[in-house]
């Protein structure tokens, strides 16, 4: 106890570095170009990419389509020119234009629909976020989510503030050696060129606050990701104040043991509520996202606490404003810390609030003397707790009714949003054009009364497949450069070339298996039988091509043996250069291969997969979707837009599993997708293919949409908890 329990900050005012140093070298005329690259908003905005492309397209590539960097680079005599192109300008005030009707419009859905409901913002913490390649803050699918839901919300109106780490080295970039097995290596990230501001001080210095973390105080700094009208708070340890092992703290996403993970955890939990206070926002409502976050809500029954209430009454306060989303199916993927581990950062945090060991203890627990699971803990203070897809709702009430052992398994409190994607940001401009011309300008605007599959009738098929044609040779040419970077590099070998796609076909039928490495996806449940494999790839009139790509977690040896067989696979002359693996699974590789694929492969054993969110991906872009009915899928699948490898009965026995399913994946190849493919009319148009395709696109577009998720969210969460926070602010009055 001490004085490293007290609550211990000091700065009230602040305000945000300003773009100063990017602005002033760039003509007046087209300054305002420094504010756009500092808003992510123009990554889902078409107008405003084609304006940072037009600026100078081989340093947008080079830059990995970062605008900072291309302003920060590019010559000031092109940007002089620029500022004198009428051509240009019209582009630039088009974007600029649009940019602020934006930000500034008070016609959103959430205004239309839920006038002066949110007079506060909806606070949302994850440990990994995903906006744009340029801040790789993520690992998967949870940090793509994240990242998609700020976006989202800044399009529906919904004022949202998300808390996050800023990840200096973020998470890895993967390599395959020459033998097939993953190395992964760290690449700093260059802040001065990254859309982030700090959060400073008045008198210009950076914001700082010191937490206390056991018996030792780690100064927080934090920076400022605008995302459209949603901004991104990201914690960072890496200060001289702090010893060099807590400047580390924040250096890396999911790479350390159990112990930084708890630091992470508790400087996530509670510095973020802590600086939100700071900053002086008050959020209706708090949203966390999936376990790693839940000491937030500690922090928020410390404040209740504080305030004088009693323990059960500052537990019920706590859950009424929070909700928990839970993604992970699989046991072992729930956060878990001993019992000590949570005493040695958590003592002083009880002592000083009065309560005792075992009742803080139990708040993480089902029953005494278990370790302290994350999930349990945001459970148990959230009165709103949701799963991502309908199945994954079923299996986790199964799962975690010990949580709550008066009540039968269909009453659990687990209820589920079925996750969505961000169509602007996943939509590919091609497609994106298309449905301009089809469904009218204004489509995405009034995306949730429209008659979808009436629209994407009317598209004609023609231009359908020229749209798929060129996202596949843009794939093919994405690819082909890889290698060509590769062949320019020392003692490469042409095994390698040939295993990182180089002899690809665009003119071929491509499935895409493309996802984290982890076991229970069976990423070579497609290799379960070689010798029908090598004879459904080599048909001469009809072959087959198969791109791989994903990361597996560092530490996770199987899933590295796993990469290394499919690599092995890529390099067997027998395969004829058809299978291949792509390196460094990220943001910017996703956006080429969902839209650049034939058909989306997803076999993951039943019942493991939460949601997934690729297929939406792929199937929003008119690339239908061959996979096990888990996770959407088993929402998502309705007969015409796709097809499902096997039922949903699931076999004891995993081998007899994996044998059936991929018994199963082989019929559909050989006897339906195969044969359909490459069914073409004279005009060498495959009609019968374009109609899955149609209705992939019309049967997602909407419904596994990230606006339909928010609108959810909203319906059944956000608008009761900030209502019912205004009733209790009135009745107080
Ligand atoms: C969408 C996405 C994911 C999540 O995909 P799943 O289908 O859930 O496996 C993971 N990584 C990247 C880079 C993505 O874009």
């Amino acid at each position: 106890m001490g004085a490293n329990c007290s609550i211990d900050v000091t700065l009230k005012d602040f305000r945000l570095m300003d773009l100063q140093q990017l602005t002033s070298r760039i003509p007046r005329r087209i300054s305002r170009l420094a504010e756009l690259s500092n808003n992510l908003w123009w990554s889902w905005n078409l107008p405003a990419r084609e304006l940072f492309e037009s600026i100078d397209a081989r340093l947008w590539r080079t830059s990995g389509h970062n605008p900072v960097r291309l302003l920060a680079e590019v010559e000031i005599k092109r940007l002089d020119s620029l500022a004198v192109d009428q051509e240009f300008l019209v582009k630039y005030d088009r974007a600029i234009g649009e940019f602020d009707s934006i930000i500034k419009d008070g016609n959103t859905w959430v205004s239309r629909n839920f006038q002066g409901v949110f007079k506060k913002p909806i606070a949302y913490f994850s440990m990994e976020f995903a906006v744009h390649n340029s801040l790789p803050m993520y690992a998967g699918g949870l940090g793509v989510l994240a990242g998609d839901i700020c976006k989202e919300a800044s399009d529906l109106g919904l004022p949202f503030v998300g808390v996050g780490f800023m990840y200096p080295e973020g998470y890895f970039h993967q390599r395959i050696s020459d033998e097939g097995w993953q190395i992964e290596h760290y690449r700093q990230l260059d802040f001065d060129l990254a859309p982030v501001s700090k959060v400073t001080m008045p008198d210009g210095s950076q914001f700082i606050m010191s937490l206390s973390l056991g018996d030792k105080t780690v100064f927080i700094t934090a920076w400022e990701v605008k995302v459209g009208r949603s901004i991104l708070y990201l914690l960072d340890t890496n200060l001289p104040e702090n010893a060099p092992g807590d400047r580390e703290l924040s250096a890396r996403l999911y790479s350390a043991g159990k112990d930084i993970r708890l630091q992470q955890e508790y400087i996530l939990g509670i510095g973020g509520v802590r600086l939100l206070r700071l900053l002086g926002i008050d959020p209706a409502a708090w949203h966390c996202n999936e376990g790693h976050t839940s000491f937030l809500l500690v922090e928020l029954l410390r404040e209740h606490l504080l305030a004088g209430e009693t323990f059960e009454k500052a537990v019920d306060k706590v859950r009424a404003a929070t909700i928990f989303t839970t993604h992970t199916p699989v046991p072992a993927g729930h956060d878990t810390f001993d019992e000590s581990m949570i005493e040695r950062y958590f003592c002083c945090f009880w002592e000083s609030l009065a309560l005792d060991r075992e009742r803080f203890m139990s708040l993480g627990q089902a029953s005494p003397g278990e370790p302290f699971n994350m999930t349990a803990l945001g459970m148990n203070l959230s009165k709103n707790i949701n799963a991502v897809s309908k199945i994954h709702g079923e299996v986790s009430r199964r799962m975690w009714q010990r949580l709550y052992p008066q009540t039968p398994e269909s009453a659990v409190p687990i209820n589920h949003v079925t996750n969505g994607i961000h169509v602007p940001t996943w939509l590919t401009p091609g497609m994106s054009k298309l449905f301009e011309k089809s469904f009218g300008a204004e489509w995405y605007q009034r995306r949730h009364d429209i008659s979808f599959r009436k629209a994407v009738e009317a598209i004609p098929d023609e231009a359908l497949w020229q749209v798929h044609q060129d996202r596949k040779q843009r794939l093919a040419h994405y690819i082909r450069e890889q290698a060509r970077q590769e062949w320019g590099g020392i003692d490469v070998s042409s095994r390698r070339l040939v295993a990182l796609g180089a002899m690809l076909d665009p003119e071929v039928l491509t499935v895409g298996f493309v996802r984290r490495f982890v076991e229970y996806k069976r990423p070579t449940l497609l290799f379960k039988d070689i010798e029908r494999l090598k004879t459904i790839v080599r048909n001469w009139q009809r072959p087959v091509q198969f791109i791989f790509a994903g990361k597996s977690h560092p530490a996770d040896y199987m899933a590295k043996e796993l990469i290394h067989r499919v690599y092995g696979q890529a390099t067997d002359r027998e395969f004829e250069g058809r299978i291949c693996f792509i390196e460094d699974y990220d943001l910017h590789l996703a956006r080429y291969l969902v839209s650049g694929v034939d058909v989306w492969l997803n076999n993951p054993r039943r019942l493991l997969e939460a949601s997934g969110t690729s297929g939406m991906k792929a199937s929003i872009n008119g690339v239908p979707n061959a996979s096990i009915l888990d996770g959407w899928w088993h929402e998502g699948f309705n007969g015409r837009n796709g097809w499902a490898i096997g039922g949903t009965f699931k076999p004891e026995d995993p081998n007899a599993e994996d044998i059936q399913d991929a018994s199963e994946l082989y019929g559909l190849l050989e006897e339906q997708i195969i044969p359909m493919f490459y069914e073409r009319d004279t005009a060498d148009i495959p009609r019968r293919w374009l109609k899955i395709c149609k209705e992939a696109i019309a049967s997602t577009l909407f419904s596994f949409s990230a606006s339909r998720m928010m609108m959810e969210y909203a319906e059944m969460m956000y608008v009761p908890i900030a209502q019912s926070a205004a009733t209790v602010a009135i009745q107080s009055e």
